[in-house]
C-alpha cells in the first residue's frame, strides 16, 4: 500500500511542472523584484473578476477556489454574491475542509448544508477531505516542525487555486488571510490537529469569566470545566484547537504563546502553507472588510474596529499579506492593527513566509480603476 502512494506521489510531483507550464505566466514583479499588488477600493462582485483578470495568471483546467463558508451565527464571513461572476468566468468549485472543533463544519454533508444556507447556492462545492487523509513528506524542503503534512485527499483533483480570503483578525494567528487559508484551510483535520499542537491556551483573568460555558460547549476534546466554580483547562485533554478562544465574549482566554519571535504557531501554519503553494498554482485575492478581532470560525465575532479599505490581488503570497496588513494598520492609525485589538500580532506570519522563501515583503501596490 505504502509503495502505491509512493509511486503515485511521485507521478502527481512529475505532473505538477506541467500544470503550472498550462497556466499562463502572471505578471508578478518588476525589474527590482518587487512584486506587484493590485488594489480595487469598491468591493463588488464585477470587481472581484477584474482583480482576478489583472493579476495575469489565469488558471486552466479545474479550478479550486478556496473559500471560508463562515461559521454558524458568525455574521461577518463574506458575501458568496461577491464571487458570482469570478465562478461563473472560471466554472471553478469552492472548497473546503472540514474543522475540528464541535460544529457544522465538522462533517461534510451538515458543513455543506451551512454553506447553502449562508447563500453558497450557485457554484459547486468540494469539501476536499470528505473520503480521505493524503500526506506529503516534507525532506528537502528546510521546515523545521515538519517531515510530513496532511491534506484532504480531493486537493490533488485540482489543476490550480484562487484563494480568495477575508483579511480579519484571528484569536492565535494575530491575522487570517491567504496564509491561513491555505494553511489551515487544505488540511484534513488531522493536518489542523497538527499545527494547533501544543498551542493549549490559558485564562487570563478567571475573576472576569462570567460562566456563559461557551467555551465549555464549543471545545471538542472536553477539556473545559468549572473547577471549584472557577473555569479550567485540563492542559492533558487540549488538542490546541483554538476553539474557545474565538468563543469567549470576555476574550480571557488566549494564546499561551504571543510573543511574536516565539510564536511557534505562526510558524507551523506558514509550514504547512508552504508545502500546498509549492504542489498546486495559486493566485491569491485578499477582501479587506468586516474586519474585527475575530476570524469567521467565531460564532460570535465581534463588530469590525475599522472601516472596509478594498480588495487586493496577486501571486506572491507574502507581499499580498504585508500590503493587507499595511492597509488595516494604516486605517486604524497604527502599526499593527490587530496588535492593538487582540493583543497578538501576526506579523509572525509575514515574516517566516519570507524567510521561507515564499514571496517578498516588498511590493507596489497598483490601483485598478
Ligand atoms: S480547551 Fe483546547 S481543545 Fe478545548 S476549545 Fe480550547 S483550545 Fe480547543
Ligand atoms: S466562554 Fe469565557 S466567560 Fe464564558 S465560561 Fe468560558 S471563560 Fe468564562
Amino acid at each position: 500500500m505504502k509503495r502505491k502512494i509512493s509511486i503515485l506521489f511521485l507521478l502527481i510531483s512529475l505532473c505538477v511542472g506541467s500544470v503550472f507550464a498550462n497556466n499562463s505566466k502572471p505578471n508578478n514583479t518588476n525589474n527590482d523584484s518587487v512584486a506587484i499588488v493590485y488594489f480595487i477600493k469598491d468591493i463588488t462582485p464585477e470587481n472581484v473578476l477584474k482583480l482576478y483578470k489583472a493579476i495575469g495568471m489565469e488558471m486552466k483546467g479545474k479550478i479550486g477556489v478556496k473559500i471560508h463558508f463562515g461559521e454558524e451565527g458568525n455574521k461577518n464571513f463574506l458575501n458568496p454574491e461577491l464571487t458570482k461572476p469570478l465562478m461563473q468566468y472560471t466554472k471553478a468549485t469552492w472548497v473546503e475542509t472540514n474543522v475540528l472543533y464541535v460544529s457544522k463544519r465538522r462533517f461534510t454533508d451538515s458543513h455543506i448544508n451551512l454553506a447553502k444556507e449562508h447563500g453558497f447556492t450557485f457554484a459547486p462545492i468540494d469539501i476536499l477531505d470528505k473520503d480521505a487523509e493524503i500526506e506529503y513528506q516534507t525532506q528537502g524542503m528546510g521546515l523545521k516542525h515538519y517531515k510530513k503534512i496532511k491534506a484532504g485527499s480531493h486537493f490533488e483533483n485540482y489543476d490550480g487555486y484562487i484563494i480568495y480570503s477575508h483579511f480579519k483578525g484571528h484569536g492565535s494567528a494575530g491575522f487570517g488571510g491567504a496564509i491561513k487559508n491555505v494553511a489551515m484551510g487544505f488540511a484534513s483535520p488531522g493536518g489542523k490537529m497538527a499545527q494547533h499542537a501544543s498551542d493549549v491556551p490559558v485564562i487570563s483573568d478567571a475573576s472576569k469569566c462570567i460562566q456563559c460555558s461557551n467555551c465549555i460547549n464549543n471545545c471538542p476534546a472536553h477539556a473545559l470545566s468549572y473547577v471549584e466554580n472557577v473555569i479550567t483547562i485540563d492542559k492533558d485533554k487540549c488538542i490546541g484547537c483554538a476553539k474557545c478562544i474565538a468563543e469567549c465574549p470576555k476574550k480571557i482566554i488566549k494564546p499561551e504563546n504571543t510573543n511574536l519571535e516565539s510564536n511557534v504557531f505562526l510558524e507551523r501554519l506558514v509550514e504547512y502553507a508552504y508545502v500546498f503553494t509549492k504542489k498546486k498554482p495559486m493566485v491569491y485575492i485578499n477582501v479587506l472588510a468586516n474586519i474585527s478581532s475575530s476570524c469567521d470560525c467565531s460564532a460570535r465575532a465581534p463588530l469590525p474596529f475599522t472601516q472596509d479599505i478594498g480588495m487586493l490581488g496577486s501571486v506572491d503570497i507574502v507581499a499580498i499579506e504585508k500590503a493587507s496588513h499595511d492597509l488595516v494598520a494604516k486605517g486604524h492609525k497604527c502599526d499593527d492593527a490587530f496588535l492593538k485589538e487582540s493583543g497578538v500580532s501576526g506579523m509572525g506570519q509575514i515574516n517566516y513566509a519570507e524567510k521561507l522563501g515564499m514571496g517578498t515583503i516588498k511590493y507596489k501596490l497598483v490601483e485598478i480603476k
